[in-house]
């Protein structure tokens, strides 16, 4: 029987097909678009911020402004009510990390150490931009393949600073605080407890890393990257962790692309906000929220029903697509 399952930190329902379809079973296309990359093209005169060189003078991740970006950091935050809405400018800041200079090479595909310089670089980053009073918030994300919202084609990942909490961040703020008021515990780190119980979902358990298919998630092949030490920000990883991170980076995205045979995806990092406002409210963030990563495929479109309910309907389940991604082989 097709089964639905209740996600624990936001409460949503999502249905799970009996029967799991296959990684090639699916019908994607992970191209963008065939004109020339901008970013090949010099970047397209973006400002540079940093720029990271090998022992030879080449540079090898470069991060810089994004000068389309919806958000600008520049006047004020113009809050204003007009009638029963509200509405404020558009500020903040997006930055392009470009994780290669080589369009055709990503970085997984460059090594640990490579994905090591990517994830100082988010640190640096992700402190400098939350130094910004104005700043509420400041996610790293990644977007491969067109149907990911990738148009250039090049590796790449961004970090967007805005004034306001987003919505999604917000639901898991509160589906943690409202987990941690009646158990007292992180619901992550009993999440991370309980996957490693059942080690049906379980992909990788590494020294500082569990990296699972959750139980009810949103996109078929989807999976989170939960570290085990309990802390609500990415910003306190200390240097194991973060070398393991690297390893971990590297061997699920190329896990991933030969799973499915180099699928479009999303991740995302979530973490606690620089500056927390209603602090009597989100006064347990500390105890409460533990950041993580989540990677998802974008190998399937989004139905009506699901647009419209909220309620995915997952087609392959979450224990057949970690199988996939743990026993497949890690050589070329
Ligand atoms: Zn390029
Ligand atoms: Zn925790
Ligand atoms: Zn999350």
């Amino acid at each position: 029987m097709n089964q639905l399952r209740r996600e624990p930190l936001l409460g949503r329902w999502i249905a799970v097909l009996e029967h799991s379809l296959k990684p090639d079973e699916y019908a994607f296309s992970s191209e963008t678009s065939s004109g020339t990359c901008h970013i090949c093209q010099g970047g397209g005169g973006n400002e540079e911020v940093e720029v990271l060189y090998d022992a030879d003078g080449n540079w090898i991740v470069k991060v810089v402004r994004d000068s389309i970006s919806v958000f600008a950091p520049y006047g004020d935050l113009g809050r204003k009510g007009k009638g029963m809405y509200d509405l404020m400018n558009s500020y903040g800041e997006t930055e392009l990390v470009i994780e290669s200079p080589e369009h055709d090479v990503p970085p997984e595909d460059r090594g640990r150490e490579h994905m090591a310089l990517i994830i100082d670089l988010f640190l640096r980053r992700v402190t400098e931009l939350e130094k910004d009073e104005k700043i509420r918030y400041v996610m790293v994300h990644k977007n491969y393949g067109l149907p990911s919202g990738d148009t250039s084609g090049h590796p790449h990942s961004l970090i967007t600073a805005t004034p306001v909490i987003p919505m999604r961040i917000k639901a898991e703020l509160d589906g943690a605080k409202h987990y941690y008021g009646y158990k007292e515990r992180c619901i992550f780190c009993d999440i991370l407890r309980e996957e490693l119980r059942l080690s049906e979902r379980v992909i990788m358990d590494t020294e500082h890393y569990l990296v699972f298919c959750p139980f009810a998630a949103r996109f078929p092949f989807e999976f989170w990257i939960l570290p085990k030490r309990h802390n609500c920000s990415f910003k306190e990883i200390n240097e194991d962790e973060k070398n393991d991170l690297a390893t971990v980076m590297t061997v699920m995205l190329k896990r991933l692309r030969k799973v499915l045979g180099n699928p479009p995806y999303n991740y995302v990092l979530h973490t606690a906000p620089s500056r927390i406002p209603r602090m009597e409210h989100w006064h347990t963030l500390g105890e409460d929220f533990h950041w993580h990563i989540e990677v998802m495929p974008r190998i399937k479109r989004l139905t009506g029903f699901e647009l419209g309910s909220g309620m995915y309907i997952l087609s392959t389940s979450p224990e057949d697509a970690s199988k996939y991604l743990k026993e497949v082989s890690d050589g070329d």
